[in-house]
């Protein structure tokens, strides 16, 4: 017998529309979802924030011990502080690329997202989900676009959000984070080997989110 209690990961490169896709997916199958990338991202404003040198391993270590971060009814929870719009700027993405690679930071962030998919159904998305966080997952979606394709959608966004940036920009930032997340020393982004791939270059919101219910078997 299938057991109740199940876990969907999603991994893809930036800007592939997983949190998009994986929200929708969320409610339609009534379950909890986990944007890992956010965790990375309140880490990486605390340090820029408190002005932690990110070599320094002790300084590092304190302010890691100090620090919560808690998903909570669609926000993000920096030490209880809603930090979630402050996060999404082109200068916390690097932040947060930056602050991945590094041991410390993604022990305390790994540990966390485990205990959070623990005893719920949860889809949780990331780089390192499917090959690090929940190997066990019943499903695994490796969800990706081309990188221009990703690029014009980042820019929509961005512009939407009154950002002032250029196409040009936004596609050399993926470019530098494509190569960051799947070059680090510590789990990079990688399809993981029983994981299902989807491109969505051609294809649109609705679509992914359809074959993702039929990869479920809902
Ligand atoms: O998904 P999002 O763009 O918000 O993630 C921000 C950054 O956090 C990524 O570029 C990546 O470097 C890092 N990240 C990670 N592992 C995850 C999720 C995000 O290294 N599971």
């Amino acid at each position: 017998m299938e057991e109740r209690i199940y876990q969907i990961a999603i991994d893809g490169p930036s800007g592939a529309g997983k949190s998009t896709i994986a929200k929708k997916v969320a409610a339609i199958l009534n379950i909890d979802y986990i944007d890992t990338g956010a965790m990375y991202r309140a880490i990486g404003y605390q340090i820029s924030r408190e002005g932690v040198d990110m070599e320094d391993a002790s300084a590092l270590s304190s302010m890691l011990s100090e620090t919560d971060v808690d998903l909570h009814g669609g926000k993000v929870l920096l030490n209880g502080e809603d930090v979630s719009d402050r996060i999404r700027t082109p200068e916390m993405s690097r932040m947060a690329s930056a602050c991945s690679a590094l041991p410390a930071v993604r022990q305390k962030l790994v540990e966390l997202q485990r205990a959070m998919a623990k005893s719920k159904s949860v889809i949780m998305d990331g780089r390192d989900i499917g090959t690090n966080v929940l190997t066990d997952a019943r499903y695994k979606i490796y969800l990706t676009a081309s990188v221009e394709e990703r690029a014009r959608r980042r820019y929509k966004e961005l512009l939407e959000k009154g950002e002032t940036v250029t196409l040009d920009e936004v596609e050399a930032d993926m470019r530098q984070r494509d190569y960051n997340d799947s070059h680090r020393q510590l789990n990079p982004l990688r399809k993981a080997e029983d994981a299902v791939e989807i491109d969505s270059t051609h294809m649109n919101l609705e679509q992914v989110v359809e074959r993702i219910l039929e990869i479920v078997g809902r």
